[in-house]
């Protein structure tokens, strides 16, 4: 039997709204967002308060910041988003436990929602679209509940990798353990559990926040369009040296399955360099590179485009 008109009306009326539900706030994110930068504000001044300057502290906050930062970058994003390259077991989860300290969710739901970023950038169903503002993309769409979080939503490969689903179940300890409590235990044999804990682990995870942040933000607006201009990600030499290589984003949109995202040697991308390195003693293999020839054709035609 078909439905009568008010039926038909209702079931509109209820789909419309189930379409248009508002999104929910996440306060555990706004919390973690908001307080890491004045947290880490306090626990640093009393370090240098109590220790003064040790240059020891300030080399494990580098150190750190690097590992979990191209733990984003080379494992989170080119090697499980991607694809762009294979890496040995014991590498992929080397990634996976510095990719939780970095403190941006675990590999699959990260990863998930990059997917979405490249299949819908710049429209409504991309999650950190640049046209909703440049704070809704750098961090804003961070305080809101995922839309997608039910499990039918992720991707079947990802749910079928053992490594990704063990750091997802076991997310927050992970991140805790390698966040905070490792570069406390570290400190404390440098000299001050209190100065690893407020630079290597607290500032740092603000830090690295905010640089990979700028690759959501920043990166489709500062820079140039060698490539495409059919959607709003830049090439930027700036952008690059603070986002560990990503800031050639422009590139990267049009070709995202390379391993590199400054493709040229003089180009800033640690990432791509320790990638690179790996594949030298083994540890990674099948690095993916577009051929020369499709990237001057892309340039080429993107040049005749704007004569
Ligand atoms: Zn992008
Ligand atoms: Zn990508």
């Amino acid at each position: 039997m078909k439905p009568s008109t008010f039926e038909q009306t209702q079931i509109q009326a209820q789909t419309f709204q189930a379409n248009t539900k508002k999104p929910e706030l996440d306060w555990v994110n706004i919390t973690f967002l908001t307080s890491t930068p004045v947290i880490a504000t306090i626990l640093s001044y009393f370090y240098f308060k109590t220790n003064g300057l040790q240059w020891s502290q300030i080399v494990l906050a580098v150190i750190f910041y690097f590992a979990t930062g191209i733990a984003i970058t080379a494992g989170y994003h080119r090697l499980i988003s991607h694809k762009a390259y294979k890496a040995n077991p014991l590498v992929k989860f080397l990634f996976l436990l510095f990719g939780a300290a970095a403190f941006q969710n675990s590999a699959l739901k990260w990863c998930a929602d990059h997917r979405v970023h490249h299949r819908h950038v710049d429209d409504e169903k991309d999650p950190y679209n640049i046209n909703k503002g440049f704070f809704w993309a750098h961090m804003g769409w961070i305080f809101y509940k995922d839309q997608q979080t039910e499990t039918s939503h992720y991707p079947k490969d990802l749910l079928n990798d053992k490594l990704v689903m063990w750091q997802h179940r076991n997310y927050l300890w992970i991140a805790v353990a390698m966040g905070f409590v490792l570069p406390t235990v570290i400190g404390y044999f440098l000299g001050s559990a209190l100065g690893g804990l407020a630079l290597a682990g607290v500032a740092r995870v603000v830090f690295v926040h905010h640089c990979t942040f700028f690759i959501n933000s920043l990166c489709h607006v500062v820079g140039s369009r060698p490539y495409t201009d059919t959607n709003t990600a830049r090439d930027s030499y700036i952008m690059a040296f603070f986002s560990y290589g990503e800031g050639y984003h422009n590139y990267h949109h049009y070709f995202p399955s390379d391993y590199r995202n400054g493709i040229r040697w003089y180009h800033f991308d640690p990432t791509k360099w320790l990638i690179k390195s790996l594949s030298l003693i083994g540890l990674t293999n099948d690095l993916k590179k577009v051929p020369e020839k499709l990237i001057v054709q892309a340039q080429v035609q993107m040049k005749q485009k704007l004569v």
